[in-house]
């Protein structure tokens, strides 16, 4: 049996940390960009849901069902809210797994005002009995929900206001065909390139009173994973090296010092992307291996590796997907016989 490994907390993360969970939840954050002038990167998502913000507008009409789908910190909650104030339309924010019944759905459905834009993030986490209830409510602003037990029970039907869903997804693949043609708007988010980086890193350096020179915020963004949430992350840290030395500003060596002491590499890659390597590399002969496998002898949830570490390894070529399980491409394997080379050179990588 394989030994799973010790579980390791990360700085490079995508997904929300305990201390980021209270902005993630507040929509009126001012980390959050809250118009599309200060939303910069996902040019193509951005560029076509301006013009059917315009058009929606000017058919005085709500916007159509939107999909935002992609890897988790690249901005989709940021988007629905810019949607609802780009709109000027309330914004109201709930996700899939706090909706556990039917019920509680049609409560926050049937109190909307008319034009409310409703973002459900995770919602490839709804029940199959919520998700139904949805149906209607998207395609003809009716609800049909079923009341009383038994004998007694009795279809309701009841018209609501019109309202734009919002949904937001890391998994699009677990969505049904009949739910993901029901939104007539559907953007994938990208990773960012290193320049949109360094434009938000300086946004939120001027939110949060701190001093960040053009080359700290290079190298940050270089390590960011291509990933707001991982950037802001990072500034916050560097900022703290900054402030113990005395620092007057974050540069290129307070970041490389602080990112070196997180042992976060130039790729933006932390000991757990390089543990992932590292077993497929030397424990499966660079694979293939299934995803299974992977994750017992990693002590991580096969889901989790899959939704939240595996995409970035794959965009930046250092893993590939295939029927039979993970393979490190040929870019994998340079990398683990450079870090061999450099840990055999002293140990420092
Ligand atoms: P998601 O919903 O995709 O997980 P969020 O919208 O919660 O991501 O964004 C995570 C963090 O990154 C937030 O602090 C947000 O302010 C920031 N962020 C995301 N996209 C952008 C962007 N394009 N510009 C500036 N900040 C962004």
């Amino acid at each position: 049996m394989e030994e799973p490994a010790v579980k390791i907390e990360r700085y490079v993360s995508p997904q929300a940390l305990l201390s980021e969970v209270e902005e993630k939840k507040s929509p009126s954050s001012k980390l959050r960009p809250h118009i599309f002038a200060d939303y910069p990167g996902q040019h193509k998502a951005s560029e076509n849901l301006k013009i059917f913000v315009q058009a929606a507008t000017m058919r005085g009409q709500p916007l159509d069902h939107v999909l935002l789908h992609g890897p988790p910190g690249l901005g989709k909650t940021t988007l629905a809210n810019i949607l609802a104030n780009e709109l000027s339309v309330p914004f109201y924010s709930t996700s899939g797994p706090a909706i556990e019944r039917p019920g509680d759905l049609a409560g926050i459905l049937a109190s909307l005002e008319a034009g409310a834009l409703l973002f459900i993030d995770e919602i490839h986490r709804l029940s199959i009995q919520v998700e139904e209830v949805l149906y209607g409510a998207m395609e003809d602003f009716s609800l049909s929900v079923i009341v009383g037990q038994g004998s007694s029970a009795r279809t309701v039907s009841m018209e609501i206001a019109p309202f734009t869903l919002v949904g937001a997804t890391t998994k699009i693949s677990n969505l049904s065909k009949p739910f993901l043609n029901r939104f007539g708007i559907q953007e994938r988010l990208e990773y960012y390139d290193v320049p949109s980086l360094i434009i938000i890193l300086q946004r939120a350096a001027r939110c949060l009173g701190l001093e960040l020179e053009p080359s700290g915020a290079r190298e940050i963004g270089q390590r960011s994973r291509g990933t707001p949430r991982i950037a802001n992350r990072l500034l916050r840290r560097a900022a703290d090296f900054a402030q113990v030395v005395s620092a007057p500003s974050i540069n290129k060596q307070i970041a490389h010092r602080a990112l070196t002491s997180l042992e976060i590499d130039e790729y933006g890659l932390d000991r757990l992307d390089r543990a992932i390597l590292t077993v497929i590399g030397e424990r499966y002969g660079g694979g293939p291996v299934g995803i299974e496998t992977l994750a017992i002898t990693l002590g991580e949830e096969s889901a989790t590796i899959e939704e939240v570490y595996e995409p970035f390894l794959v965009y930046q070529g250092f893993l590939s997907r295939g029927p039979r399980g993970r393979s490190l491409t040929d870019e994998g394997k340079l990398l683990l016989a450079r870090q061999r080379g450099n840990s055999n050179d002293g140990g420092s990588a």
